[in-house]
Parts: structure tokens; sequence; C-alpha cells
């Protein structure tokens, strides 16, 4: 027979492997299961320079690489696997897999959140052709070239920081006057070289080299003129947002109109012993700090679900 976990964890970030190190610390057997590698969106991050204890930053990958061996000390396994389908109102909830089917008396969902689509008709043909979302994955294809980021979020401000020091040029591109992200980064990046802000400007096309069907260009139209003008570049960098890892709750769990879980602060959802942990809980915060905190709230409420 199929064992049968106090606790299976779906996701690998910072809040299930949190989760994982506090439930298997108390003595529950726990499993983790994550899609492909664990930290989730915090492994591409080159530096996380606001994770308490690490004066000189730390490395997305090594943090995520530490914390799962923070939960298997304690005895929490890992399978990379991917969840299909949950089933989770009954006190066995089942995670389907193409590995299998998993049962736990209580589920930690920890599936975080993507990067969002600009939208644009060639997006998805021009991924990994010159559109990325990921600056830390694919800078480097890039070092020397001209790019663009958008968005003006922390995500396209440390993806600007980061591109340059590999890129020749960096064009970070924002809907609006006023970044997100505090505006200190702006002075930063502007101070770095190489960088110049496109402000109150959206990018309309992208553009595709009609030979190597790869990127060559955007067109970018000013909010305020309606002016469009044409930036040569051979990458961008998407940075405009998160979307949940939601769409297998749809119908199971209550979720707010963003597709986030509209669990409170205690993690509790609408389904006994069932928690949301990390980035993809309604909240007003998503770092790594509160990922980490919901997920040591979620294994605690996970153990007074199991002792009941
Ligand atoms: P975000 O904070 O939601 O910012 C998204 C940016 O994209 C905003 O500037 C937004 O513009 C813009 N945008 C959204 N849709 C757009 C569209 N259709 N066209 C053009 N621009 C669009 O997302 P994020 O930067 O990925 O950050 C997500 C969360 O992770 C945040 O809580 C952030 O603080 C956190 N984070 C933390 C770190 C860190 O601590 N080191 C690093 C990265 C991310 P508007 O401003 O006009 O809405």
């Amino acid at each position: 027979m199929e064992e049968l976990y106090d606790m299976l964890v779906v996701g690998g970030g910072p809040a299930g492997y949190t989760a994982a190190l506090y439930g298997a610390r108390a003595g529950l057997t726990v499993l983790v299961l994550e899609k492909l590698s664990p930290g989730g969106q915090m492994a591409t991050t080159d530096v996380i320079d606001n994770y308490p204890g690490f004066p000189e930053g730390v490395n997305g990958f090594d943090l995520a690489m530490k914390m799962k061996e923070g939960a298997s000390r304690f005895g929490a396994q890992t399978v990379s696997a991917q969840a299909a389908k949950l089933e989770l109102s009954g006190p066995v909830k089942r995670v389907h897999t193409a590995k299998g089917v998993y049962e736990g008396k209580t589920v930690v969902l920890a599936t975080g959140a993507r990067p969002r689509q600009l939208g644009l008709p060639n997006e998805r043909a021009l991924r990994g052709k010159g559109v990325s979302y990921c600056a830390t994955c694919d800078g480097m294809f890039y070092r020397g070239k001209t790019v663009a980021v958008v968005g003006g979020g922390n995500t396209a401000v440390a993806d600007g920081l980061y591109l340059s020091r590999l890129c020749q040029r960096v064009v970070m591109i924002h809907r609006r006057d006023q970044l997100r992200a505090p505006m200190l980064w702006k002075d930063r990046l502007e101070t770095a070289g190489k960088t110049e802000f496109w402000m109150n400007c959206q990018v309309q096309e992208l553009l595709t080299h009609p030979e190597s069907g790869r990127l060559r260009g955007l067109i970018v139209r000013e909010n305020t003129s309606g002016r469009c003008r044409e930036l040569d570049c051979e990458g961008v960098f998407l940075a405009v947002g998160q979307t949940p890892e939601t769409e297998l709750l749809k119908g199971i769990l209550p979720l707010d109109k963003g597709g986030y879980v509209t669990a409170g602060e205690d993690t509790c959802t609408a389904l006994p012993g069932v928690f949301a942990a990390g980035d993809l809980r309604a909240k007003p915060l998503r770092q790594i700090v509160t990922a980490v905190a919901d997920g040591a709230t979620a294994a605690a409420k996970a153990e007074e679900y199991l002792s009941q």
C-alpha cells in the first residue's frame, strides 16, 4: 500500500521547503512534490540582498539548495513530479502526478507564481529567440548586446542591474512615469551607465528578423504623445508581474479575481487540512521572507489539525 504521509507539500520553493522543514522537525512524515528543481522563482534570482542573515547577498539557487537540505536533514522527502490533479476535500488528500498518486492527511499548497506574459501576438513564438522572462537564466546570451527590460517593479530593476553588467546597452521600458520599485533604483541604474529609461512607454510590437526568426527590435509607444519609435535590440526581458500557479485549484478552493488563493495569515483555506503558503496566497507582500513565514505557519497549522 502507498504511504499515507502526514503532510504533502506541493511546490518546492521557499514556502514549501519551510513547511517541510517545520513539519519534519516536528516529527511529521513529509513529502515535497517539486516539478523541476527546488527554489521556484527564487532559484532564478542572481543575488538576493533582502533576505536576512546574508549581508553580502545570496545566490537564489544556492539558497534554494540550502532550504531543501535543511528540510531533508529532518527527514522530509522530495519527489520530482508535477501535480496534475488534486483531491483535497476528504480526510485523505490525493495529489495525482505522472509518477503516481500521493496521499496525505494534510496538504500545503505552495506552487507559487510564474512570470506574466505581455500578451503580444508573437510573444510565444519568440520565447527563447529574443524574448525572455528570466534575466539570470538568459542574460549571458546577450553579452555585449542591446536589450530592453519591460516593467517597473522589483524584478525589472533587479533584471536591469544584472543585465547592465553584461550588456552594452539596457533600455528600461515602463508604462508609468514612476517605478513601482523604490525610485532610488532609477538613480542607481542610471549611475551604473549603459542603462536608460523610457518612461510612460509601452511595447506595441515585437519585431522579428525575417531570416533568423529571432527578435530584432521593438515598436514602443509613448503614452502621452502617442508617438511610436523603434528600438533595435536583440533581447527583451519581460518583468511585468506574476500569475499564480492555481489553475488546478479552480472549482476546488475560493480564488480572488487575480487567481490567488483566499487564505488568511494563518494559511488555512476553506478546506480542512489544506493550507496555502507563499506567493499563491492573496497577500500584500510577496517576498521570500513572507513565503518562509507562510511555510512555518502552514506547518504549525497542519500539526494542530493532525492533533485534533
Ligand atoms: P510587480 O511588482 O507586480 O511589478 C510588475 C511591473 O510590471 C509593474 O511596474 C507594472 O506596472 C508592470 N506591468 C504589469 N503589467 C504590465 C503590462 N501589461 N504592460 C506593461 N507593464 C506592465 O511584479 P514583480 O516585479 O515581478 O514583483 C513581484 C513581487 O515579487 C513583488 O512583491 C516584488 O516586491 C517581489 N520581488 C522581490 C524581489 C526582491 O526582494 N529582491 C525581487 C523581485 C520581486 P505598474 O507599476 O504601472 O503597475
